[in-house]
């Protein structure tokens, strides 16, 4: 379609492998819950960036994607907004009951902060709770948490790794969607092989993969957790 490739092209977004939607243009041609745009209002983000308009439609359809966009280019949001909406949509009614539906993974304690943080803005209101997995606090506190009910685990990988070894009790098996933060900093701090053991522990059927920089080594690891992936762009290129 010569218009989709014509918008791409001057959002400087490019996709390679797999079939995604368009990029849209604004939050509400998204079909996003009413509370969840009213909160994208208040927080005050008028348009979606470019990286946005093409990674959350693709998410919001539940395909596998890898992201590379560059630092401040509002990767977070572009996950949280169709986690939240598929928690939204999902009936995790009764408190007590209610199981974690997403895992964003992120390689340090600030970043695991700054995503709950703006997880909790664009969650307000809703039925989405959320849980933090990080070193410096006491872990069964964290594991009340969970148990208490929430949507969204936000966690670094040793931490969550630690906690599923001695607490097997948390139940995964309503996990969907699967995120890994910064993969390209994951890789460097030698995280991969407990991402790989946080991914085979949850029954996903989608994975967003996010990454300032993408090498061989990032692809490779995208696309042995993705059966099917579509591979995302967005800006100039960083090499
Ligand atoms: P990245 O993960 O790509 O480095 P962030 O998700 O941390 O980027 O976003 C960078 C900054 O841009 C944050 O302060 C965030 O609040 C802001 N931001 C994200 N999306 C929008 C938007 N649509 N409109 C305005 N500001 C935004
Ligand atoms: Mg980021």
């Amino acid at each position: 379609n010569v218009e989709i490739t014509q918008l791409r092209e001057r959002l400087n977004i490019s996709v390679r492998c797999g079939s995604i939607p368009p990029p849209i243009l604004s939050f509400s041609s998204c079909n996003l819950p009413t509370k969840l745009l009213h909160n994208i209002e208040s927080i005050g983000f008028e348009l979606p960036t470019p990286v946005q308009m093409q990674a959350m439609p693709a998410a919001l359809d539940g395909g596998s994607l890898l992201v590379a966009a560059e630092t401040g280019s509002g990767k977070t949001a572009s996950y949280l907004i169709p986690i939240i909406t598929h928690c939204t949509n999902s009936s995790n009614d009764e408190l007590s009951k209610r199981k974690p539906l997403a895992m964003v993974l992120t390689p340090t304690r600030e970043l695991c902060v700054q995503v709950e943080e703006e997880a909790k803005l664009l969650g307000k209101g809703l039925p989405f709770k959320t849980a933090l997995v990080i070193g410096g606090d006491a872990m069964a506190g964290q594991v009340y948490r969970i148990q208490q009910g929430v949507e969204l685990i936000v966690g670094t990988p040793g931490r969550l790794v630690d906690m599923l070894t001695k607490h097997d009790e948390i139940e995964l098996d309503s996990i969907s969607i699967f995120v890994v933060d910064e993969v390209d900093c994951m890789l460097q701090r030698g995280f991969r092989d407990q991402v790989m053991e946080l991914f085979r522990a949850v029954p996903c059927s989608q994975v967003l993969m996010f990454s300032a920089t993408i090498s061989a080594d990032v692809e490779k690891m995208a696309h042995s957790m993705a059966k099917s992936l579509a591979i995302v762009f967005v800006g100039k290129p960083n090499k």
